[in-house]
């Protein structure tokens, strides 16, 4: 139990010691001392296991330094050695990327994806083919696979309205995932949880209780709470996509009806237009996007003025209920959603402000991410990284849900 014990602060430490390296690149080892409040002597000895591992590296003396007396060393990440593989699976595609734990996506293969097919089995495909001969698989800390999902621990299946899981990946979804990878540590999560992780490490969001809401082929969100991804990263407390702004309204793939997702997909805006009497070339397009409306609605183009101003208010109504139920500091605007540009987001504050419970919306700010659509992948690795790496443990066959 003791030794069990030592294997835990020894993991927390590294990971403390490797988070500073990373946020303060050129640290020395006593700021480092300072910084965790570690023994000088501990964070040496941590520091040289980190250097030996090639976790981290030894960039000499820092000729800038104002110590007087023996300059210190100061300590960088160690790129290049050390990558997880994140697997995201959409409707039509799978994509895996090579991702430097370091945060940077070294290489990208993807296949198509058709009815009947196996998202297991193609996937494990995927993985074998990214692995190029150069590569050792300890050099693989684990695998992800990212879904746009809500990941059911209970019931150990996942739900999906925008993925159509082939038969054979139903029947016992998680053994038959983790069979298929039994040979590298694996993790599943939800894409949602994923880009709010990317979010919140890499632009160094302050608060601690903050909302991102994803638009992608659904609409998704992810809430942290003091800090904490409510729920891990399953999307198992929240499905905001499905909450329901008009009772009598369109009918949702989930069964019920008015979803915020059925109602401000991109899918709609088209429709949307039409109805709105839209008289512009927008309408000749065969698919109008957020992109196409923003930037419309910012040219002055009267209807799509009208449906982003819809949206906004149709949006702005499950938000307002949203800070309701959890209070945030900050609002995240992700994926496609950012396309609707800064009109979009002067109405949705502008709605919230008439319809939301004012005493919660005084410390609210709403901002678009700043990170581009594809760092749900940076943000898998970094949370596999981050929560489920052992410096101390041969993590071969563990198995990792959300
Ligand atoms: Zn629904």
């Amino acid at each position: 139990m003791k030794l069990v014990n030592q294997q835990v602060i020894k993991n927390n430490n590294l990971k403390t010691l490797y988070h500073f390296i990373q946020h303060e690149p050129g640290v020395s080892r006593a700021q480092l001392a300072k910084l965790s409040g570690l023994s000088k002597t501990t964070v040496s000895t941590l520091v040289d296991e980190l250097i030996a591992r090639n976790f981290i590296q030894d960039t000499g003396i820092l000729d800038d330094c104002a110590t007087v007396g023996r300059k210190p060393n100061g300590l960088q990440l160690f790129h290049g050695q050390y990558y997880a593989v994140v697997i995201s699976w959409s409707k039509k595609v799978i994509l895996a990327k090579l991702v430097d734990i370091c945060g940077v996506i070294v290489k990208e293969i993807s296949a198509p994806f058709s009815a009947g097919d196996s998202f297991i089995t193609s996937s494990r495909t995927l993985f074998d083919k990214i692995l190029d001969s150069e590569l050792h698989a300890e050099q693989i800390l684990g695998v992800c696979i990212v879904v746009p999902a809500m990941i059911d621990l209970d019931k150990k299946e996942i739900f999906t309205t925008t993925l159509q899981l082939g038969s054979s990946d139903e029947n016992d979804f998680f053994s038959r995932l983790q069979s298929a990878f039994h040979d590298f540590p694996l993790a599943i999560f939800n894409d949602t949880a994923c880009a709010a992780y990317a979010e919140k490490v890499y632009t160094r969001i302050p608060q601690r209780d903050f909302a991102y809401i994803n638009f992608q082929h659904g609409i998704g969100a992810a809430l942290f709470i003091r800090d904490q991804l409510l729920g891990k990263a399953t999307a198992s407390y929240t499905q905001f996509g499905h909450y329901s702004i008009d009772p009598n309204g369109k009918q949702c793939s989930c069964g019920n009806k008015g979803c915020l997702e059925i109602m401000i997909s991109e899918d709609t805006i088209k429709e949307r237009l039409i109805e709105a009497g839209c008289r512009s070339a927008l309408c000749q397009n065969e698919k109008v996007t957020y992109a196409d409306l923003g930037t419309a609605a910012l040219y002055g183009d009267p209807s799509a003025q009208k449906v982003l101003s819809d949206i906004a208010r149709d949006f702005s109504y499950a938000l307002s209920n949203l800070v309701c139920l959890v209070h945030p500091k900050l609002i995240i605007i992700g994926g496609k959603g950012k396309d609707l540009g800064p009109i979009f987001l002067d109405d949705v504050l502008n709605n919230l402000k008439q319809t939301g419970f004012h005493r919660m919306l005084d410390s609210l700010r709403i901002r678009y991410s700043f990170l581009d659509s594809t760092a749900y992948f940076v943000g898998a690795m970094k949370y596999f990284f981050d929560i489920h790496y052992d410096f101390t443990q041969d993590p071969a066959h563990s198995f990792f849900i959300g």
